[in-house]
């Protein structure tokens, strides 16, 4: 079994053999060390309403995209 993780920074994704939140690895794409969100985490940020959303948002890399729809309370954990 293997999990997808995504690059804050330039969305490039890995895989790896366990299921976390997010994983803290040097981009192979884009050279960022960054944080890299899992799939699921990624999908669930995609999914949220446009006008709950501030205007700069699709400017965001992604760790802060969830950052801030956690303070908002746009997503809950559902997951460790
Ligand atoms: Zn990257």
């Amino acid at each position: 079994m293997t999990e997808t993780y995504v690059c804050s920074n330039c969305h490039a994704t890995v895989t790896r053999p366990f299921e976390i939140r997010s994983i803290i690895r040097t981009c192979d794409e884009c050279g960022t060390n960054g944080r890299f969100l899992h799939q699921s985490l990624v999908e669930s940020l995609a999914s949220l309403p446009a006008d709950e959303l501030p205007d700069d948002w699709d400017a965001l890399p992604l760790d802060k995209r969830f950052e801030l729809a956690l303070k908002r309370g746009l997503i809950q954990l559902t997951r460790g």
